[in-house]
């Protein structure tokens, strides 16, 4: 069948018609098996055949090879009994073969265009070797940098991670998820994973259903109306029920709140994890409560496939439970076309390390680039006039630590690592002189320390490439001290004292905290784990061929204990005047309050982050003001507009991230003081000014209450817009009843 064809079907709703037949003639051995994900075995093997053959396995995951991939579904649809094809699967997080930068760096540009894009281009690298599902976006909400998979993650902010959750899904899915080149997403992880306590991986998560709703929950809701096709449970234990038996998450809120139709899949054997966390008894009695929840499909684990016959025997699950779980995957083949069209055409798509891909990756690593501090204006450099540079840094030549977490074999071959790319910008009058200076992020010696310093000596400017390498993020790799690891604060305090001009370019994996490495250095980039176009990317940036236009997606705190810290809080009960009772003279806490109305703090560390979130510098500066609405009060179910005119008042085009906050004075719960609800990238030549515009709907001021009702409340607003979460521009409207 044809896309328009199966258009059409879909709308007719034929392919319900080709469910309910199919599902009538499946056995239950065979249906049980469609909700069987099984782990690539590195190839096909006689055990694999012979449970396609049979019926058991519905899909597949982890094995990215064109030619296994395609006789495993051969054998699927030619010599299994209904000819089924199975669902490919496989954890596409920042790209296939191009890699772009890790998500949290995606994150960074506030674009969602680029990260569109971006997962455009890996889901057509993914297809072109027959994978048809990714397990992504990770739309997890975290407020804790010391887990790994906040690398993962789009930051702390439900409405960013809602809007650019939602542009990863349409670039994966494309227009259609027929089409040869899309491939089905996955929001995960369904719910809280990333409330793990003390953000250790898998740790349980205690939140309150407010903060579940108000918080955790709206970026998934946004993926569910942007058309995810799937949904991936959590390993996380959410108030004592783990997420993967959890009945208000799946039924109730998914289900009949939502009305998702797609299919859910556990995450990674979290079904027959639910004995280990001494929920379930039994792998048995796992699969029941799996099933029971919602779980359509179990991953990695087969508890299924042993124990759902008996459970179905025993009338403790219904065949319409089953076949509920059955006609969801279906639902999901049928929409990518797989009943159509099972087999992949590598001769379909383009080449690998393509022109069109690597300009995508390279401009997603531009917007990615936070500069974070950048005294005396000393970026951009001036290529013609640099003369002699040091190039120092475990990471400024290494192209796999440039990718990050979740990359596959071989993708570093084409990549161009930051001293490559500044090797070629500078041109033969620059001196260049490197070295490692540390063997490793995370080496504890001094050895390298001495040829560093005689490298930083004998230039005007030294740039050095530092952070984490890929392995010190991702999934169970969580940081307790989340300062830049081993002796590198120590190495970067020794080329400070030669009084260079000095550059750090962190790559790293989660904010970490700078508080000590910010003395060290004229200029600050967090580039992330910038993906395979990670060095031209930087190098256009320290030269000046753009200016960074990265924002923060998430606060950095200024030590650990301040953690977790985020600009979002709920207001403290005692102002901050009396609060200031709590200085201490020897230790210099900062001024008790902020423009965000924070007021609580630590006397060792204040009340504001190091960096808040949407902080990021320019090359250029921008004026903001005329902040003007279209009136000051609105009716439940009205909107109104908003201008403001934001001028470049430096001598270089740029890209200004405008942020518009608000708060609700009061509310039927306490509410935060300050959030996100909406941002505007606008591109400005040296001189200009343009309006900023918002359309503000008075839904977009509800949240959830005390009886879990989603309302907006009338009252007094206030309205901020600028630059970062502390912006000063401020306007007050009203919500009249
Ligand atoms: C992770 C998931 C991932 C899955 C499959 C699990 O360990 O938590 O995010 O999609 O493995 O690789």
């Amino acid at each position: 069948m044809n896309k328009e064809s199966s258009a059409v079907a879909k709308k007719s709703g034929q392919f319900n018609e080709r469910i309910n037949s199919l599902i009538a003639e499946m056995t239950l051995r065979e249906k049980i098996g469609q909700m069987s994900q099984i782990a690539g075995q590195g190839g096909v093997t006689d055990q694999l055949k012979k449970a396609i053959r049979n019926g058991e396995v519905g899909s597949l995951l982890n094995e990215t090879d064109l030619d296994t991939l395609n006789e495993i579904q051969r054998i699927a649809v030619e010599e299994s009994r209904l000819g089924i094809p199975i669902i490919i699967g496989r954890d596409v997080i920042h790209g296939f073969q191009t890699m772009l930068p890790i998500p949290i760096g995606q994150a960074s540009s506030w674009n969602p265009e680029i990260i569109e894009k971006g997962a455009r281009i890996s889901a057509i690298e993914a297809a072109s070797v027959g994978i048809h599902w990714t397990f992504a976006p990770m739309i997890d909400i975290t407020r804790d940098p010391r887990w790994g998979r906040i690398a993962e993650s789009l930051g702390e902010d439900p409405y960013l991670t809602s809007v650019l959750g939602a542009a990863m899904v349409k670039g994966f899915q494309g227009d259609d998820l027929s089409n040869h080149d899309s491939i089905a997403a996955c929001a995960k992880h369904f719910a809280a994973y990333g409330y793990s306590e003390s953000g250790k991986d898998y740790a349980y998560v205690n939140i309150s259903e407010n903060d579940l709703r108000n918080t955790i929950l709206p970026p998934f809701k946004a993926a569910k109306e942007a058309g995810v096709a799937t949904f991936m449970t959590a390993f996380s234990d959410v108030n004592g029920v783990p997420a993967t038996a959890n009945q208000l998450l799946m039924k109730k809120i998914l289900r009949q709140e939502w009305g998702f139709e797609g299919f859910v899949v556990s995450d990674w054997d979290s079904v027959i994890q639910l004995t280990t966390q001494g929920y379930s008894k039994n792998h048995e009695e796992a699969a029941f409560d799996s099933v029971s929840a919602g779980v359509d499909m179990e991953m990695a684990s087969r508890s299924y496939i042993y124990h759902l016959e008996d459970l179905v025997d025993q009338g403790r699950i219904t065949i319409a439970q089953i076949d509920e779980c059955v006609r969801n995957i279906l639902k999901i083949k049928f929409d990518l076309g797989l009943f159509d069209d099972p087999f992949t055409n590598e001769t379909a798509f383009p080449e690998k390390g393509n022109q069109k891909h690597l300009e995508i990756a390279k401009q997603a690593a531009i917007e990615s680039c936070v500069l974070l501090k950048n005294d005396f204006n000393v970026l951009p450099l001036n290529p013609e006039k640099v003369q002699n540079l040091a190039i120092i840094g475990p990471l400024a030549n290494d192209a796999l630590e440039q990718m990050g977490t979740w990359t596959f074999d071989g993708v570093e071959s084409w990549c161009e690592t930051p001293l490559q790319s500044i090797q070629k910008a500078v041109g033969e009058h620059t001196t260049i002189r490197v070295a490692r200076g540390l063997e490793t992020t995370r080496t504890k010696n001094r050895d390298g320390f001495a040829e560093a310093i005689e490298a930083a000596k004998l230039s005007e400017t030294v740039i050095l490439f530092m952070g984490e390498e890929a392995i010190l993020s991702g999934e169970a790799h969580c940081r307790a001290d989340i300062d830049l690891p081993g002796y590198q604060n120590e190495l970067l305090e020794e080329i400070s004292k030669l009084g260079k001009t000095t550059i750090l370019v962190i790559m790293a994996g989660r904010p970490l905290t700078l508080t000590q490495t910010q003395h060290y250095v004229n200029s600050m980039i967090m580039a992330w784990h910038p993906g395979t176009m990670g060095g031209p990317a930087i190098s256009d940036i320290l030269f000046g061929k753009v200016s960074p236009s990265g924002k923060l997606p998430f606060s950095f705190p200024t030590m650990v204990g301040q953690i977790p810290i985020y600009y979002n809080q709920r207001k403290s009960g005692r102002p901050a005047k009396q609060n200031s009772f709590l200085h201490i003279d020897d230790i210099p806490a900062r001024a008790p309050q902020t423009s965000t109305g924070n007021t609580s703090f630590h006397m060792d560390a204040g009340v504001d982050p190091l960096y808040p979130f949407g902080h990021g510098l320019s090359y250029t500066h921008f004026s903001y003001g005329g902040l003007r609405l279209s009136k000051n009060e609105m009716r439940l179910n009205e909107s109104i507009e908003i201008l403001i005119d934001v001028s470049n008042v430096g001598d270089m085009e740029a890209v200004e991230i405008v942020q518009m906050y608000t708060r609700d004075r009061f509310g039927s719960v306490t509410r935060p003081v300050r959030e996100l609800k909406g941002f505007q990238r606008i591109s400005l030549k040296a001189g200009e000014t343009k309006t900023g515009r918002f359309e503000m709907h008075t839904d977009q001021l509800s949240f959830y209450n005390k009886e879990m009702k989603c309302v907006t409340e009338p009252g007094d607003f206030d309205l901020w817009i600028g630059g970062d979460s502390n912006a000063t521009h401020h306007a007050h409207f009203k919500i009249i009843s």
